[in-house]
Order: C-alpha cells, then sequence, then structure tokens
C-alpha cells in the first residue's frame, strides 16, 4: 500500500525529555524501499555549553535484513560515522567512542546522518534516536555496565603515569619513549588488578586512549583520571574526563577552590598525593602546602605512594602525618595507596582494596567515600584486612556512637599473615596494649577499649612475620 508523504512526515516529530544526566532528544522516523541507497538528514539543534552528546539508534526490521548506518556532522565538519556496526556513540571534547572524532561541541545546527544500504520491497523500518545532551561536567564511565555487578572487594592503583605525561617505556629497540596508555593497561591486566586509573598531571588527553581500549579489556575498570599538578601541591581527581583548569597563584584554600570545587560538583572524588615529599628542584610542588581546606572537600589522602617506598614506607616523606593531623581535625578521610609508576613497571605496588557495590567508576567513588578500604603494600592476593565494631554492621569509614564509661568492642580481620600481628592506632598514635599476634592465615581477633568519651579514630596495620608493615586500613569513628 502506498503511504500518503504527510503521514510519513507526521512521524518525523521531535521529543524532548529531561533524563538525570540531560536533556533528550528524541528523532523519529522511518524508511521505505524508496529511501534504498539514499542519505537521510535528521537535523537537530544543539544549545550552547555543551559537554557531551550521546546518541543510542535503534530500528526494526532487522529480520528482513532492513540496514540502516549512522553517522553525525557538527555544524562545520564530520565527527564520525560506524555504519551499521554501532547503535550507539557519544562524543565530548576529551574523548569519543572510536570511529568518532573528540572535540568541542558547537552550538547550533548538528546533522544524524542515516545511510540506507538495504531494505526491501514492501517493507517499512521504524527507527529511533536518542540524543542525551549534557551542559555540565559529570563522571564518565567507559563502559555502559559495571564491569562486574556483584557486590565485594575490588584491587587497584590509583595513581601512573603514561606518554601523555612523563611516563615512559622501553620501545622495541629498548629505547626510552613516552609509554603508550595500552601498555600500562596491558601490565595492569597481567598483575591481576581490578581496576586502574591513569592520572597524567594535568591533561585528560589518555580518556581517549581509556574510551577504545575498555570494550577490549572488559575484566579490568578503566577509571577516568589526572594528576592535579600545582606549584603547591599534586592531587588526583577520579571521575570527570572534562578538563579542569588547574591554575592557581597561591598556596591557598581560596586560590584552589576552582579546581577544587570543579571536581567536587562534577561527581568526581578528590585525594591529595605524597602531601610528605618536600618541594624543591628533585619534585617540584610535590609537597602540600594547601591548608584550612574545608571538610568534604578532600575524600582521600594519598597515605603511601609507591615512588618512595623505597626510601621509607613509615616515615615523613609518606602520608601519615597529613592525614593523621586531618583526622585529629575531626575529618573522615579515607587513606588510600599509589604506585605513581612511571616505568610501567611497578603497577599495583601498593594496591588499594575497595569494598564497592559494584566494579564501576561510580562503585570506585562511593566505596572510596565510604571508607571500607585497605592498602596492601605488596600487592599480594592473599592478604586481606577488615574492621568492624563487634557485634554491629559497622566497618572501616562507620561511625559509631559511644558514651563516656562505654567499652567499644573491635573486631580486626587479618588473612594471609600467620606469624604477623596486628597494631591499633587510634588518634594516629600506636596503641601498644591492644597489639594482637596472629597465629593462622585467617583471623578475627575481638579486642575490647574504653576511650572515655571523646571522639576518636581507629585503625588497625598488620605486619608480616619479620615486623614489616604490608596492610593499612581505615578508620572506624568513635563519636
Ligand atoms: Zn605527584
Ligand atoms: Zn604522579
Amino acid at each position: 500500500m502506498k503511504k500518503p508523504g504527510s503521514i510519513w512526515l507526521l512521524l518525523l516529530c521531535l521529543f524532548l525529555l529531561d533524563s538525570a544526566r540531560g536533556q533528550v532528544i528524541i528523532l523519529k522516523g522511518k524508511v521505505e524501499r524508496k529511501d534504498l541507497h539514499t542519505y537521510i538528514e535528521r537535523s537537530f539543534s544543539l544549545p550552547d555549553s555543551v559537554k557531551r552528546i550521546s546518541v543510542v539508534f535503534s530500528y526494526n526490521g532487522k529480520d528482513q535484513r532492513t540496514t540502516i548506518d549512522i553517522g553525525l556532522m557538527d555544524p562545520v565538519r564530520f565527527r564520525g560515522w560506524s555504519g551499521g556496526a554501532r547503535n550507539s556513540f557519544t562524543i565530548s571534547a576529551e574523548d569519543a567512542t572510536p570511529g568518532y572524532l573528540p572535540g568541542a561541541l558547537p552550538a547550533g545546527k548538528w546533522t544524524l546522518l542515516l545511510g540506507v544500504p538495504n531494505i526491501r520491497e514492501g517493507v517499512v523500518s521504524e527507527y529511533e534516536a536518542r540524543i542525551t545532551i549534557e551542559t555540565r561536567p559529570v563522571i564518565t564511565e567507559f563502559s555502559s555496565m559495571p564491569i562486574r555487578a556483584a557486590e565485594g572487594w575490588y584491587r587497584g592503583d590509583l595513581h601512573m603515569h603514561t606518554g601523555n605525561s612523563d611516563g615512559k617505556c622501553a620501545s622495541q629497540l629498548g629505547n626510552q619513549v613516552g609509554c603508550p596508555v595500552f601498555r600500562i593497561v596491558e601490565t595492569a591486566t597481567a598483575g591481576g588488578l581490578d581496576f586502574i586509573s591513569v592520572t597524567d598531571h594535568n591533561t585528560v588527553v589518555q580518556a581517549e586512549a581509556l574510551r577504545e581500549l575498555q570494550p577490549a579489556f572488559d575484566k579490568i575498570l578503566l577509571v577516568p583520571g589526572r594528576e592535579i599538578t600545582t606549584f603547591y601541591g599534586h592531587a588526583n581527581v577520579f571521575g570527570p574526563a572534562d578538563f579542569i583548569d588547574f591554575r592557581m597563584d597561591a598556596p591557598t584554600h581560596a586560590a584552589a577552590k576552582g579546581w577544587m570545587n570543579a571536581v567536587n560538583n562534577s561527581g568526581g572524588l578528590l585525594s591529595i598525593n605524597h602531601p610528605g615529599l618536600p618541594s624543591g628542584e628533585e619534585c617540584m610542588g610535590c609537597g602540600w602546602q594547601i591548608e584550612n581546606i574545608p571538610d568534604g572537600v578532600v575524600a582521600a589522602v594519598e597515605v603511601v605512594n609507591g615512588s618512595t617506598m623505597k626510601y621509607s614506607i613509615e616515615g615523613p616523606v609518606q602520608g601519615w602525618v597529613f592525614w593523621h593531623k586531618m583526622l585529629n581535625s575531626g575529618q573522615h578521610v579515607t587513606a588510600i595507596g599509589g604506585s605513581d609508576d612511571h616505568r610501567s613497571e611497578a603497577i599495583g605496588k601498593p594496591t588499594t582494596v575497595v569494598y564497592m557495590k559494584e566494579l564501576s567508576v561510580q562503585g570506585l567513588i562511593d566505596g572510596i567515600r565510604s571508607g571500607r578500604v585497605f592498602i596492601d603494600l605488596e600487592g599480594n592476593r592473599d592478604r586481606f584486612l577488615d574492621l568492624s565494631v563487634t557485634g554491629k554492621e559497622v566497618y572501616m569509614g562507620g561511625t559509631v556512637k559511644i558514651g563516656r564509661t562505654d567499652t567499644v568492642g573491635l573486631t580486626p580481620y587479618v588473612k594471609g599473615l600467620s606469624g604477623g600481628r596486628i597494631e591499633f592506632i587510634i588518634d594516629g598514635r600506636p596503641d601498644a596494649a591492644l597489639t594482637r599476634e596472629l597465629r593462622s592465615d585467617d583471623e578475627k581477633i575481638p579486642v575490647k577499649w574504653v576511650p572515655g568519651g571523646g571522639r576518636h579514630s581507629v585503625y588497625v596495620k598488620a605486619r608480616d612475620k619479620d615486623g614489616k608493615l604490608v596492610l593499612v586500613g581505615n578508620p572506624v569513628y568513635l563519636e
């Protein structure tokens, strides 16, 4: 039956909706035999200040071999073509689905381009393009699904560099060259890690490579990251892939507020790196100098940095003093580790182990914020550490209310350290009376302590049989 043109046009409607992540434009229409071997242009208007466009395209008639190709043009140029190979793609300034160009997203008339390589006589296929437009920075997931949906403990490394900044590795001829992102991902995968964040200095160009690699590396979560590198300190940002202006002219929170707020407003997570390193010609701007940061701005501190572990694990070059100072000021800040690898050789030393609702970027950010995290200094999968309030569902990162005369029961759970020992650190100081020997490779050791009122943080360190520190937990907070 011949379709009147007016009905055909009526179906080309355009819907506007709002979703949690932004505005949604829906383009619907249909193709039939007369469209065979033609290109259909569906234009839509893009507003100012768009951060990301994501298109999901679907159509029926595939069982009758209808094929509709897709591509995209911005107001001045082609942005990509994926033919019939994909049903979705995304484009931002920093990263895009392979086949599409990342870059500025100018306001104006954009065109979704549809090609019709095949449609049989008498077949009418309806299509729908769902175009999501994000106008503010949000965290970026390179995978459309969690890498693993299961709740549990996941192991990863949160600090490393590639050739997008000063990370080097060996070329075929043995020369040290800027290390490509895929090499870092392969090294991390070979080390059995569940997630990594690639944190090049100030740049986010690595996001484009991570976007390409994630589908091929579908057992390891690739987390957008960067190391904000200033003259007054370094801090890692996890989650957003948008460029953030790192420039500041004084070691004050007022001067840092712009980039710190940008991280938190996008749903990202801010972690202060190697705060104990001295700044100087050896390591410019490495030590942290920015004081008086309001509560809640900084979610984590890199208490152990891998690049300085060879000098000292427990000494002042690490982040202990800085972290303890934050804890003693009443802030709840999660201790994490990072290899700070620059040679694709030390990834996973140390490993940060995070309890997550699912293995996704959001799962990681929520997990670090919750504080149920331990640092595994040697990256040994057989070792494990948790701490709970005895008889309660309160774990590391959790808070328990106590009265002045109450006795608190705490139960560390340690695996893989027979012959070693655990130490309790209360308000930044070890409490020798609570040290316990580990007699097996799987032990829960309840202890009792009378805090005598006040506000306290209590966390556990675990040592091997030679007394070497190998695991570091996070605090349970008593109020
Ligand atoms: Zn640094
Ligand atoms: Zn670094």
